[in-house]
């Protein structure tokens, strides 16, 4: 759903919204301006020294049981190879070096009426320290060889397949 969907009133002082969409302005005591912004997400492409990649199968809706890549929405003022970081530590317990920037897709998260959209940023990455270990919502992690990743249907959201395809023509490349 849009972030801004059905704002009448200001959340911080009940005052009269003046909303299209895109932004909405209090009329009221405080005077704030809303902005409709996509959430952004951020990915790792964690490979091993065999070019393999690390998935995550999800823990928790939505896409309960399918295949991403181990990653999250960014914090508050957090940047985003900084909270790339920190998801993969959190799901995955390694100290990845993030390499370089595959690239940028839009998406939705949650169901129909309740759809937020996302911007997600994906990266490179390799591991510097530790073995993967499953932890917070990731229910298990696995290597996939390039030739053998998951189905497009055990995959979750609209954008893995594309920062899939994206990956695997890069391994492909000379
Ligand atoms: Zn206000």
């Amino acid at each position: 759903m849009a972030i801004l969907h059905g704002w009448r009133t200001c959340p911080r002082c009940e005052g009269r919204l003046e909303n299209d969409g895109a932004q909405a302005i209090c009329h009221g005591r405080c005077r704030s301006v809303y902005y409709a912004n996509s959430a952004p997400c951020v990915s790792g492409l964690v490979e091993d020294a065999e070019g393999r990649l690390l998935l995550a199968r999800r823990a928790v809706e939505p896409y309960l049981g399918l295949w991403d890549p181990p990653g999250g929405f960014l914090e508050e003022g957090e940047h985003p190879v900084e909270g790339l970081r920190r998801e993969l530590l959190e799901e995955t317990g390694l100290e990845a070096e993030i390499g370089s920037f595959v690239g940028a897709w839009m998406d939705v998260y949650g169901e129909a009426d309740e759809a937020a959209a996302t911007l997600n940023l994906y990266w490179s990455a390799t591991v510097a320290d530790g073995d993967p270990q499953a932890a917070d919502d990731v229910a298990e992690l696995r290597w996939f060889a390039a030739d053998a990743l998951p189905a497009g249907g055990e995959l979750a959201f609209t954008t893995v397949k594309h920062a899939l395809a994206a990956w695997r023509r890069r391994g492909l490349a000379p």
